[in-house]
């Protein structure tokens, strides 16, 4: 068997797409136009790539974007009264705080200063409890977009097995929490889980989310099942400098029923629902409905 691969790249382009037109409408039937502030401390080169990106992304869907570019000796009481400001502000719906922050920064501490109503990473302590409890909530960017994929491609996903590998509270817990919230029986595995392999085996769904290398080869994955690859490691091979995911593609892709490839498989979605974050805020904060299937 090959897999179908499940292309990110253009998902996230229809996406993208459907925001924009979202966008366009609430410009033009109430006079609103979604903002997105983005918070950037220091000079953190991959930051720096990220926050340019997401600067094009937001403009791309006609969406303000406000960028806040502060010198790595901020302090702390500088950084929370700028968050202060931003969470006063009625243009800006969404407050995105590029991590990691400076080591004298506590980010815990900043990024719980965040209205949770624009905290569109979803990682204020408000909405991880929002979400762990089954209620609306603004829902971490990389998790959605894996969610949105497995929607596409399987249409209803309940009672489906799935298995999580990795429980960060950026993408491994959120995406069990999803997974639940549609009825999966989850799953997580972690470094301490025992036969990890025979864990993955019985998985429907194998979400990756590890950070190690071609970590889960194809013997660890049940034949036809969906392998979501959240993983991005950059290594060299050959001498030359290759990205590759937490999935070994190529063996997992051999006996999987679906699989998304790295790069354009989860990468490309985590920007696209950042922008779909800010619109559902933006929507949310006017009284408006919310844009359908752009949410958890
Ligand atoms: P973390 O390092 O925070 O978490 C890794 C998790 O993997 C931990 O829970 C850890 O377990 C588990 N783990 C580590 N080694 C093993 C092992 N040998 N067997 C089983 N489990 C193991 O990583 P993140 O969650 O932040 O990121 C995971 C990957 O996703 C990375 O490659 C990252 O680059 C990528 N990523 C991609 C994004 C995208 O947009 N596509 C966005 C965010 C992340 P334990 O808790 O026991 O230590």
């Amino acid at each position: 068997m090959t897999a179908k691969v499940i292309d990110g790249k253009a998902f996230a382009a229809k996406v993208r797409a459907e925001v924009a037109e979202h966008v366009a409408r609430l410009r033009e039937e109430n006079g609103l136009q979604p903002g997105l502030a983005v918070v950037l401390v220091g000079e953190d080169p991959a930051s720096k790539v990220y926050v340019k990106n997401k600067h094009a992304s937001t403009v791309e869907v006609g969406m303000a974007s406000f960028e806040h570019r502060w010198d790595a000796t901020i302090s702390e009481a500088d950084l929370l009264a700028l968050i202060d400001q931003l969470n006063a502000d009625p243009k800006v719906h969404g407050i995105l705080v590029q991590l990691p922050l400076p080591g004298h920064l506590n980010s815990e501490l900043v990024i719980n200063r965040i209205d949770p109503a624009k905290d569109v990473d979803g990682f204020h302590i408000s909405n991880v409890g929002l979400l762990g409890t089954g209620q609306k909530s603004m829902v971490p960017c990389t998790p959605l977009g894996c969610l949105m994929m497995l929607r596409d491609h399987h249409g209803k996903l309940a009672g489906l097995n799935a298995v999580v590998v990795g429980r960060s509270n950026i993408v491994g817990k959120p995406m069990a929490q999803l997974l639940l919230g549609d009825s999966c029986t989850v799953t997580i595995a972690h470094s301490r889980t025992k036969d990890l392999a025979e864990v993955c085996k019985r998985a429907d769904i194998l979400v990756a989310a590890v950070g190690r290398p071609e970590m889960i080869t194809g013997d660890m994955v049940r034949p036809g099942a969906t392998v979501i690859d959240v993983g991005i490691n950059r290594i060299e091979r050959d001498g030359k400098a290759k990205l590759v995911g937490d999935v070994h593609y190529e063996s997992a892709a051999a006996v999987a029923g679906a699989i998304t490839p790295v790069p354009g498989g989860v990468g490309p979605m985590t920007i696209a629902c950042l922008l779909a974050n800010t619109l559902t805020a933006c929507c949310r904060a006017n009284g408006l409905a919310e844009p359908e299937g752009l949410t958890a």
